[in-house]
């Protein structure tokens, strides 16, 4: 029977010493790889024969999913016998959310709660993912008095703690991210404060943000602004009243440039209009990993490479701006895993402009002389599916595991 509502929060703490020991020995083994190691230690090159691979510096699992993956291999360790349910997926990674899947941890719906909540109880075991999750489902979960294990990453966060404080003083949340992104629905709800009253509007292209900055300077169609943002506001928000104080945060794993381009443009826009920026806040919320990340890729790219391939799920926003960031240099492919690299000339990846799975013919593995692979990795990206890729370019070019395991 589940809970009456109105139970108190029964947050529990599955880090105890015995349990993370055994469980850092269990992802250690699912998820590392000797081999990404050794060529780390390699200065992040492994040439044989006619055939290179560099690696970015910075690449794969930041801090935030590494934890959120112990947190949950700990819940079932120190839980074997309760229901465990997961509120969508715990990162954006298809290969963790099956292992996950395999230690019968549920996934249950994170875009709309759906009777599956209403049948939660006392004795399950409900985590919470890395991006968060609003406060209409946290306060629902914990109403069902069901034990919660949090697994929110602290950079996000640090996103709720300036927008709630926004909220509090009035000011508009203008937030740069996808409006159907865990991480953002999560912050959107921290957006509307404290008592609920407060406003965000989601912002997710330069158009979009264009098209705000037109208004805020010329006014506009208020029914085509509401229309060209519906699902992208707090509820009540009215673009005559609520663009006022504007305060730009952004989604921790957005692109910095086009991060900071918002807030210029915002900025610009609000002193055309009032003559001056006192209207205007911002916190650059991008988090450390996200931006080692793209760094490391901008110093890879400084390489002469023949192609580069970006490995990850592809619903992983800090992987896909990877993509975006190598398609400006040379042929990028998004593999969401080894087997993607179907043969030297056939290539199944992720077309970011299509937004959907397809199937190329590229000649850049095939060809007879030297060939120079960059590899990279979103943070949601465990290391033994960068070693898969790495060997399957060297297998591809004829050379074996043995001999990359050699070298
Ligand atoms: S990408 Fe950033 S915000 Fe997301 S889990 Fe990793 S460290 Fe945290």
């Amino acid at each position: 029977m589940p809970a009456a509502p109105g139970k108190k929060k029964r947050r529990v703490n599955v880090r105890t010493p015995e349990v993370m020991e055994r469980v850092q020995a269990e992802v250690a083994n699912h998820y590392e790889s000797s081999i990404v190691e050794k060529v780390r230690a390699a200065g992040g090159v492994i040439s044989i024969g006619k055939t290179t691979v560099h690696l970015a510096k910075q690449f794969g699992f930041c801090y935030g999913v590494e934890r959120a993956i112990d947190l949950a291999y700990a819940s079932r360790r120190v839980f074997p016998d309760n229901r465990i349910f997961l509120i969508g997926e715990i990162i954006h990674n298809p290969e963790v959310n099956r292992q996950l899947e395999e230690m019968n941890i549920v996934s249950l719906p994170w875009q709309a709660m759906n009777e599956q909540y209403d049948d939660l109880t006392e004795d399950d075991v409900v985590i919470v993912p890395a991006f968060g999750a609003p406060i209409s489902f946290m306060d629902k979960v914990e109403s069902q008095g069901c034990m919660t294990v949090d697994t929110t990453c602290g950079d996000v966060m640090k996103v709720w703690k300036r927008v709630r404080g926004f909220a509090k003083a009035g000011v508009t949340s203008i937030i740069h991210g996808k409006a159907d992104h865990e991480e953002t629905r999560a912050t959107a709800s921290r957006a509307a404060g404290d008592d609920g009253k407060g406003h965000y509007l989601i912002v997710l292209t330069l158009d979009d943000v264009d098209y705000v900055c037109r208004y805020l300077v010329e006014g506009g169609d208020r029914g085509e602004f509401l229309e060209r943002f519906s699902g992208a506001t707090s509820e009540g928000f009215d673009p005559d009243q609520h663009l006022v104080e504007l305060g730009v945060a952004n989604q921790t794993t957005m692109l910095k440039s086009e991060t900071e381009e918002i807030q210029n443009r915002v900025r610009k826009a609000l002193e055309l209009r009032d003559g001056h920026a006192e209207n205007f806040s911002v916190f650059d919320t991008i988090c450390g990993a996200t931006q080692e990340r793209q760094d490391a890729l901008f110093e890879l790219l400084k390489k002469e490479m023949d192609m580069l391939l970006v490995v990850g799920g592809y619903n992983s926003s800090n992987t896909t701006h990877l993509v975006e960031i190598g398609e400006k240099e040379l042929p990028t492919f998004f593999i969401r895993s080894a087997d993607c690299l179907i043969s030297l000339e056939e290539i199944i990846h992720f077309d970011l402009h299509e937004k959907t799975e397809i199937n190329s013919t590229s000649k850049i593995l095939s060809q007879e002389e030297s060939v120079i692979v960059g590899i990279t990795a979103g943070a949601s990206c465990p290391s033994n599916l960068i070693e898969d890729a790495i060997l399957k370019v060297f297998e591809l070019r004829g050379i074996s595991g043995d001999q990359v395991s050699a070298a």
